[in-house]
């Protein structure tokens, strides 16, 4: 392949367009098709010494489109390094009888793979086999997984690291709107906001070129962020910009609820609107009574004129945006402080009316489309519900079967990982596009659970700290070498298009579900090209909630801005709630919420509380960024950020080795002292595996509504470690194997 593809970065939900050059390879260059295995990792050997580096076979240029208007940050911009990295995965590797991991060849890889699965369903049933899929698979990929683990496995037990990310927000956007599109509006609908309001969401670091679109409300003075720590985005907001709130970490609700107390109290209601297209008003009122706002500051530490002042701009007239990111939603209480940030914008009448709005980021590249067609443990293609009857007909005819074959709703990822290996629990795990033993909560627990199973199946592109554990290792395609479809933050669906060919050792997933389904006797269709298989979600998801019945890739291919639901016919719908809200009646729903004093434990004496969050230079869990030598060598590993006032009450100076400690487990690391952080709060970035991982320290306690687990706020200890204790630690611990 020789032509440019215009194409889409592979990392998060901006999607920011790129164009795809391939640079032509001399013969000799041309990677063996048995690709390299990485270094030796523990408890693994390699099965053939690492490639030599070669030489990226694309060339990456930004391509002008809505989001990112050309621009790209340095993960994009270095995105193409892995494709011919060294560690790359270039064949089937399968544990042996010495408990290393050989290379196999395809075959033998997934007529093992499907034979233990069969044996494991016989002994145990169908739901003793797990599937856990990822948020950065194209809709294809999301929809062909959902319907693999119904009807192949016949397992109820399918769930996503979705979970980890979207769920609260979407939890509350389908109780406010239902309906759960991120961004209910075209991110260009911001350029001419006077206020912005961003509730725990760091954009500046995590997805740059959205900055873009904060220029207007910047020059309005009307950027306000709210965050804990001083981020480069709450930056944005010096020099008369805005206005950067910085609540006590976990505070967030109580602050949305002196917000709400304020709007109502001074009379800033969009009463119009509230009266004509929301219901719930008078018990929302009741619910916020007590929470004047000199009590507010007495619990997050906001001042209560600073949140007088809040409400009132806010209040001040169109082009206000309220928009919410994971620092808010991922708590234990994170669906009902969305839903609070979602009542604040509905009083202001902001929903659905041009230049103005709310909505939440979505962080995941295809974190939207991941969470629309199946993958959840309660969903049908659609967005459908999978208790639903009409929902289960309407699937089961697409798929040719009758509607009882159709398992159940299954259990959400914090309870499907809880259970492996335990009696009655998932014993055998198939694992797609997640890093489960860097990104889930309590690691240590789930790397329990991971050994206790009998078979654990992972799908990617390099040996990751789960990948390691694996009994079985299936090498795939990357973005550059795969067709299909993803759905950004807008809801916008987008072409991810082929530029190069794959190295021969690797497959598609289609490929590799439609391989195990016929070795699994399964009698529905799988289909293994991706067109094809948008033609049956298409299908599959007609009637839904997220309709794409409409879309097809012949209108994506010629630049239409395709915005779903897209219903066969329409003309898709870049603008929601401009009339009507989804609920049946139209309206949408005041849901009062409330601060649980027990949701989370507060930090003690000695103790502090640890906020996780993102670098610029590194992507969720690492497994692919920390392979980039620009990324890695610009953060080689984790630092714990600390307010020099607390580093010296603890006796730690700046670079002193460190272990960030709870009764979940211990971290070693350095010491970073910056005055952007509260002297409450102890930060660490979240990308790192071993000894390094954050979440070696966060709670698998979950939201009750959403599932989603407490990442944000935990308890720690943090104690300075003796220099031999520190000359011990890994060195290099950052650094992938
Ligand atoms: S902002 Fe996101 S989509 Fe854009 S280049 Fe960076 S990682 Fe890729």
């Amino acid at each position: 392949m020789t032509r440019p593809a215009d194409s889409h970065c592979p990392y998060c939900a901006l999607q920011c367009a790129m164009t795809l050059t391939p640079v032509p390879e001399p013969v000799a260059a041309v990677p063996e098709p048995v690709a390299a295995v990485p270094e030796p990792v523990e408890g693994t050997a390699a099965a053939t010494p690492a490639m030599p580096p070669a030489a990226p076979p694309v060339t990456i240029a930004g391509r002008d489109f809505p989001t990112n208007r050309g621009g790209l940050c340095k993960k994009g911009w270095t995105s193409a390094e892995l494709l011919r990295a060294p560690s790359r995965l270039g064949a089937p590797l399968v544990r042996g009888a010495d408990g290393a991991l050989h290379e196999a060849s395809w075959d033998e890889a997934l007529d093992l793979v499907a034979a233990r699965l069969r044996g494991i369903r016989s002994a145990h049933g169908a739901d003793a086999v797990g599937v856990f899929g990822g948020g950065g698979l194209t809709n294809e990929k999301a929809y062909l997984l959902g319907k693999f683990a119904r009807l192949a496995l016949g397992t109820s037990r399918i769930d996503y690291n979705g979970r980890y990310c979207m769920s609260s927000a979407a939890a509350a956007g389908n109780r406010a709107f239902g309906i759960d599109r991120g961004l209910p509006f075209p991110l260009e609908d911001l350029d001419g906001a006077s206020t912005i309001l961003l509730l725990g969401t760091n954009v500046a670091e995590t997805m740059p070129p959205f900055i873009g679109h904060l220029a207007g409300a910047q020059a309005a003075g009307g950027l306000v962020v709210v965050d804990p720590r001083r981020t480069a985005t709450a930056r944005l907001t010096d020099d008369g910009k805005g206005l950067h709130v910085q609540p006590a970490p976990g505070t967030d609700l109580a602050l949305l609820l002196g917000l709400i107390h304020v709007v109502i109290a001074e009379r800033l209601v969009d009463e119009a609107y509230v009266a004509t297209r929301t219901v719930g008003f008078d018990r929302l009122r009741r619910s916020v009574a007590s929470w004047w706002p000199e009590r507010v500051q007495s619990v997050t530490g906001v001042a209560a004129l600073t949140l007088r002042r809040l409400a009132r701009r806010l209040a001040s007239g169109a082009g206000t945006y309220i928009l919410t990111g994971r620092g808010v939603e991922q708590h234990v209480d994170g669906t009902d402080t969305a839903t609070a940030a979602i009542n604040l914008a509905l009083l202001l009448g902001l929903p659905g009316r041009l230049g103005s709005g709310y909505g939440t980021l979505t962080g995941q590249g295809n974190g939207q489309g991941g969470r629309e067609h199946g993958q959840k443990c309660d969903q049908l293609p659609g967005y459908r519900k999978i208790v639903d009857p009409d929902a289960r007909a309407h699937v089961a005819r697409v798929w040719g079967v009758d509607p009882d074959v159709i398992p159940g709703p299954g259990v959400p990822a914090v309870e499907l990982l809880q259970s492996l290996g335990r009696p009655g629990g998932v014993r055998a795990l198939m694992v797609h596009g997640s890093n489960l033993v860097v990104s889930s909560p309590n690691v240590e627990a789930v790397r329990a659970g991971l050994e206790r199973l009998d078979l654990l199946v992972v799908c990617d592109f390099f040996l990751s700290e789960t990948a390691a554990m694996a009994d079985v290792v299936l090498p795939i395609t990357q973005w550059a070498e795969e067709e299909g479809t993803m759905t950004n933050l807008e809801g916008r669906v987008i072409r991810r298009r082929r530029a190069i060919t794959p190295p021969a050792g690797v497959r598609d997933e289609l490929w590799i579900l439609a391989e195990l389904a016929r070795r699994l006797e399964c009698t529905a269709a799988f289909d293994t090209d991706p067109e094809r298989v948008f033609e049956e979600l298409r299908l599959a998801s007609e009637g839904g909630i997220a309709d794409y019945s409409g879309i097809d890739y012949a209108m994506l291919d010629h630049g239409a801005a395709v915005f779903w639901p897209y219903p066969r016919g329409s003309v898709g719908t870049p603008r929601l709630f401009a009339d009507r809200f989804a609920h049946p009646d139209g309206l949408a729903r005041l849901v009062a919420v409330a601060v649980r004093e027990s949701a989370r434990p507060r930090p003690g004496d000695g103790e502090l509380t640890l906020v996780t969050g993102r670098l610029l230079e590194h992507y969720q869990s690492g497994a692919q960024t920390r392979r980039v030598p620009e990324l890695l060598d610009a953060q080689p590993e984790a630092l714990a950020s600390l307010h020099p006032a607390t580093a010296d009450r603890l006796g730690i100076a700046d670079g002193d080795d460190l272990e960030v400690a709870n009764h979940r487990g211990a971290v070693r690391v350095r010491a970073r002292l910056t005055t952007d952080i509260r002297p409450d709060a102890v930060f660490l970035p979240f990308h790192y595996g071993d000894e390094q991982a954050a979440n070696l320290l966060t709670s698998d306690a979950v939201d009750p509504i959403s599932s989603m687990p407490e990442f944000k706020t935990n308890v720690v200890r943090v104690i300075r470690l003796a220099d031999d204790v520190g000359d011990a630690r890994l060195t290099e611990a950052g650094v992938p194997a």
